[in-house]
């Protein structure tokens, strides 16, 4: 496997991929040539379109367009972030059991994708651009996600990856794989403590690592906000907008998704704009029942709209000084990455919370962790180099991990901030005289009651020999690996039985029917859109054919008519040179069919 192993983020609003090749990280461009791709799936009566083709196309056909998916998953239908989102998005979402699926017309059917089945087909997308690319198969990838992800989170990029037929070597934060993208390009001058803010499209993300030295990299805190990104901030533009239009014309453009889709297309690049300018203009002709709606945004304005959310950014900050317990004054270095860190508002309050101090931003922020992923691909999949060699981190548990103990209460095994990977065992034994099974409720997260945190699964140990309370020892053991994926066993210290962690109640995870499914029509899809991109081709030169065939004929018809005197000689080198061009072309066209 070593030589293809590539190295993914995935992003909510963008994705990018690299490899190690010649001793060296390559992004790959996508077949439009951009080095990271809009993570849209768009669906249409004859067509499925991935990223920009399905970006461009969205005022079009917005309710068949999907993006945010990344948001979706690992989430049941009623959590608060699916139901808020659901309000902005123009594609529908439906309750399938409890989980959120995205329901599309495709091919004038009415049909429903699951989240990770959409993350699948970005996934396939990127496999795609690295295939060709590489001009070789890629089964192995090193993805990134956000370091606070949970279980269920971790599983669904797993399986979408799975569907998509890769393998998954490691997953990793973005904030790691950006420290591993600057510590391999020199870009970290020192030893020391280094905070890392990863703010994109869908969340922030703040770890803080300390550089050892040797190239170790170990992480000491994560923190994060799963519902902040740059989309909030289009959001609010969004609004605000909406209630200028309803001032200005008396009428309310949410009634038309195309209109909002348009909208929205033209309030990101506003903000965008405003990273580097002062003042945005949108001009959106036609927007709605004909009116043109031309009008601009200032900065100051733009700050104001999202003044709490800007603010937002320093809690996962602080959270991870003191998880860490570290002053921000032993800070030696924070390193910006994600789209959104370019705005100067945010660049502002992050400098300023650490008195003044200057940030690194000195890589592309849209490549850094693609880059750092496919650095620890290499690492990962054994490619030899003295660059690869000083490279190592060390992560920790996003979240504490433990089981249900009488009375409702957490009993933490593995702490949040734990190091990873790591196996550790703690000792339970029974409540009632000759109990004969043990319940083993595996939970995630921080609160003291279990109903506040969230159950992973269960499982039992039965057949414990008759005892009085309190006497079987039985030993507990979590096992996490370097991805963040659990293991649980159990184990009857008397009797020697042991048991091991099945997931009985994961009310978000697919099964592996469902998957094995996905996989099918994943194949399907794939051999479409190929079929669909040959004919495109084909059309394309097979035009282009006749194209330049009527440019040959036409010049020679003119030719012939302005030259009604010529002489015998003139006519016959003229009927060679056009037979010679139609056979060049017809050769040159054979070649390349
Ligand atoms: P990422 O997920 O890191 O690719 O970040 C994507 C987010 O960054 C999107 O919400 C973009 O709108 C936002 N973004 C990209 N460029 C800029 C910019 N120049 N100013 C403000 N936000 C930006």
């Amino acid at each position: 496997m070593g030589k293809n192993s590539i190295g993914i983020d995935l992003g909510t609003t963008y994705s990018c991929v690299g490899i190690w090749k010649d001793d060296k990280v390559e992004i790959i461009p996508n077949d439009h040539g951009n080095r990271f791709t809009p993570s849209y799936i768009a669906f249409s009566y004859a067509v499925r379109l991935i990223g920009e083709n399905a970006k461009n196309q969205i005022s079009m056909n917005p309710f068949n367009t999907i993006y945010d998916a990344k948001r979706l998953i690992g989430r049941q239908f009623n959590d608060p972030e699916v139901q808020l989102n659901m309000n902005y998005w123009p594609f529908q979402v439906i309750d399938m059991n409890g989980r959120p699926y995205i329901q599309v017309t495709y091919k004038g059917k009415i049909k429903q994708f699951s989240p990770v089945e959409i993350l699948s087909m970005l996934l396939c997308k990127l496999k795609d651009s690295a295939e060709i690319y590489l001009k070789e198969r890629v089964t192995v990838a090193v993805i990134t996600v956000d370091s606070n992800y949970n279980d269920s989170q971790r599983q669904a990029i797993r399986d979408a990856a799975n569907i998509a037929g890769l393998s998954i070597l490691r997953l990793i934060s973005g904030p790691i794989a950006a420290a591993i993208a600057y510590k391999l390009d020199n870009r970290i001058s020192v030893e020391g403590n280094i905070v890392i803010v990863d703010f994109g499209g869908g969340s922030l993300d703040v770890s803080l690592i300390t550089n050892i030295g040797e190239g170790v990299l170990e992480v000491m805190a994560t923190a994060g906000d799963a519902h902040l990104g740059g989309e909030d901030f289009n959001k609010r533009i969004v609004n605000y907008f909406i209630s200028e239009f309803k001032r200005k014309f008396k009428k309310d453009i949410t009634t038309d998704k195309r209109a909002l889709c348009r909208l929205r297309t033209a309030c990101e690049r506003a903000k965008c704009t405003l990273s580097s300018s002062k003042q945005a203009f949108i001009e959106i002709d036609s927007i709605f029942e004909s009116i043109d709606f031309h009008t601009s945004l200032t900065r100051d304005v733009f700050i104001n709209l999202n003044q709490d959310l800007i603010q937002r950014i320093i809690d996962p900050v602080e959270k991870v000084l003191r998880d860490a317990r570290i002053d921000k004054s032993q800070i030696h270095e924070v390193i910006l990455v994600g789209g959104s860190t370019r705005i100067p508002e945010i660049q502002k309050i992050i400098s300023n919370f650490f008195n003044g101090k200057e940030l690194n931003k000195s890589f592309n922020p849209d490549e850094v962790i693609a880059y750092g992923a496919a650095v620890k691909a290499a690492c990962l999949s054994g490619v030899r180099s003295g660059k690869l060699d000083n490279i190592l981190n060390i992560d920790v548990a996003p979240h504490s991990l433990g089981i249900e103990s009488a009375g409702g209460i957490m009993n933490p095994i593995i702490k949040r901030n734990d190091t990873i990977p790591t196996r550790k065992s703690k000792i339970f034994t029974t409540d009632l005289d000759n109990q004969t099974n043990f319940i083993i409720k595996v939970y995630e997260g921080e609160r003291v009651r279990t109903v506040d945190n969230n159950l992973l699964g269960e499982f039992e140990l039965t057949d414990i020999p008759p005892a009085p309370k309190g006497v079987p020892q039985i030993e507990v053991t979590f096992d996490i690996d370097s991805s963040g994926f659990l293991e649980v066993l159990a184990f009857n210290k008397n009797s020697g039985q042991h048991n091991k962690f099945v997931v009985t109640n994961d009310k978000n995870r697919l099964s592996n029917k469902e998957i094995e499914q996905m996989i099918k029509d994943a194949m399907k899809y794939h051999s479409e859109d190929k079929n669909v991109k040959q004919k495109e081709q084909a059309r394309n030169n097979f035009e282009r054919y006749l194209g330049n065939l009527q440019n040959a004929l036409q010049k020679t018809i003119t030719w012939f008519d302005d030259n009604q005197g010529a002489e015998k000689e003139e006519y016959e080198r003229k009927r060679e040179y056009l037979i010679n061009q139609v056979l060049s072309e017809l050769e040159e066209f054979q070649i390349n069919n």
